[in-house]
């Protein structure tokens, strides 16, 4: 929270004189937070410490109503601001008064308080709002899925809109209380803590906290029927799956992936440094998508990663993204890279562990599936543009780069790097260069043209470049690169194509 600047007569009245008329009169906030990637998401002008959501669902007809509670404070003195929301809205209040909203194009509500809002000042909005999630389309798709016993809001970029007032973007990261009521016989999962369960007359409130900063996108919701597992981890988190009652001949392989999430976390506490939430899980809803997503503390998987068997592989993934990701988030979407290209190589670190393939072996075998003429490698995983954010290079070349700079600094610094960004960014954002400064103040080494290699070249680093960082080649006087066992599997979390969301053509639309 910030504090008002209170300071003497006299001298305010010189500070006055000082600062430019334009920064004292109230102006409209800004309709997007500024990334190019996606012009309309997130707001400016405030920022968000706390959502506290109340809300009721009915499965038989996924209608939503709600009530928002928002506390932000201002960043520019605003005459208006805007919420991403595409439900319908009843009432808006700021600071208790009523204020006028109006909406504009397909996600932005536009408020406009009573009385303008001062910079440095915290403000509350109230927002009621309801409507059928599945029948909201922004941008010519939906985020929500209807389930035969439910719905379920988890998406990347963006799922909030279909569910609640945001500044939705990773930027602006909050607090969340999230309570749901559902008929009796239902559940309702969400992110963090549940801290309460109660059933009067007919309806069950379920009562969630998440009570680290939490980007948007990140938080979930899942109404259905589940069969419901808690245990303690041995440091005394919470852990609560959920699967669907539906799962049929997936729910076994579920299970047996999920389960392990305790197991996961530990063994990533290892790797990565403490574990940054107050509560571990993951949920498999009965939807007929093909992803997994990495929502906080609670990530949810499509049952089709587990079609084939369990595959404690994609659980690897989504656990890793609460360290890169989660904690760390991006800072523009551009560098998706921070998120996707640690969850890969996670997957290899596991595979390493298990015995069933080093990472470098992982890097060889990746290198020499993609010839020169691929066009994987003309995806820029430092930069990849919008449409291909989630293509499989930024994936897979991203998590070469990585062994590339395990070869280049050696296994010590490589570690200390893996543990040391979660603690230097924890709960805030980064960016690509930031990493770059990072590994080579922990290494001690400059690091700009090895990234430039891997990261921000429309072609295959040659193999005299790829053995030079390690990587089996041509040349390299190695042998040609093997399938590593873990194979299989890690490119099973690849092969289920995804359903109509954008930034997944020709690519890993299936795991982020
Ligand atoms: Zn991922």
């Amino acid at each position: 929270m910030h504090r008002r600047l209170i300071v003497p007569g006299a001298l305010a009245s010189v500070l006055l004189l000082a600062v430019p008329a334009s920064a004292a009169s109230p102006a409209p906030g800004a309709p997007g937070i500024g990334d190019p990637y996606y012009p309309a998401s997130g707001n400016g002008g405030y920022d968000v410490s706390h959502y506290d959501l109340r809300l009721t669902y009915r499965p038989e007809t996924d209608r939503l109503e709600g009530t928002a509670t928002i506390l932000a404070t201002a960043t520019q003195s605003l005459s208006r601001f805007n919420l991403d929301l595409g439900l319908d809205v009843r009432e808006v209040r700021v600071d208790g008064r009523p204020a006028v909203s109006v909406r504009e194009g397909e996600q932005e509500l536009v408020v406009t308080p009573a009385r303008p809002l001062a910079e440095g000042r915290p403000f509350s909005v109230v927002v009621r709002y309801a409507g059928k999630p599945s029948e909201v389309s922004i941008g010519g798709w939906t985020a929500w899925h209807r389930t035969p016993d439910g719905g379920v809001a988890a998406q990347e970029p963006e799922s909030a809109a279909w569910w609640f007032p945001s500044n939705d973007h990773p930027l602006d990261k909050a607090t969340y209380d999230v309570s749901v009521a559902v008929p009796d016989g239902s559940q309702a999962i969400s992110n963090g803590v549940l801290v309460s369960q109660r059933s009067r007359l007919g309806w069950t409130r379920y009562t969630w906290r998440s009570d680290r900063p939490q980007a948007s996108y990140l938080a979930t919701l899942a109404v259905g029927r589940f069969d419901i597992t808690t245990d303690t981890t041995a440091n005394g988190l919470p852990v609560l799956n959920a699967y669907s009652k539906d799962l049929g001949a997936d729910a076994g392989a579920a299970r047996a992936s999920l389960e392990r999430t305790a197991e996961v976390a530990e063994w990533l506490t290892e790797v990565f440094g403490p574990y940054p939430f107050n509560a571990l899980g993951g949920y498999v809803p009965n939807v007929t998508s093909g992803y997994a997503l990495e929502t906080q503390t609670r990530p949810f998987y499509s049952p089709r990663q587990f079609a084939n068997g369990a595959n404690v592989s994609v659980v690897v993934h989504e656990l890793a993204h609460q360290w890169y990701g989660d904690s760390v988030s991006v800072r523009g979407w551009k560098d998706i890279w921070i998120n996707e290209g640690f969850a890969r190589y996670s997957q290899w670190l596991w595979s390493e562990r298990e015995g069933e393939g080093t990472a470098q072996e992982l890097a060889d075998w990746v290198y020499a599936q993609h010839p020169e003429e691929d066009p994987f490698w003309t995806v820029l995983p430092g930069d990849p543009g919008p449409e291909r954010q989630f293509h499989l290079a930024v994936y897979d070349r991203g998590a070469l780069a990585l062994q590339a700079l395990r070869n280049e600094i050696g296994d010590e610094d490589f570690f200390a790097v893996l543990k040391g960004w979660p603690a230097e960014h924890a709960y805030g954002n980064a960016d690509v260069g930031d990493f770059v400064r990072y590994a080579e103040r922990v290494s001690g080494r400059p690091l700009a043209g090895l990234f430039h290699t891997w990261l921000y070249e429309p072609r295959r680093p040659a193999a005299p470049a790829a053995a030079g960082a390690g990587i089996a080649a041509a040349g390299s006087g190695r042998a040609a690169a093997v399938r590593p066992a873990s194979w299989e599997r890690i490119a099973a979390t690849n092969a289920v194509h995804d359903h109509g969301r954008p930034g997944a053509a020709g690519g890993a639309g299936h795991l982020r």
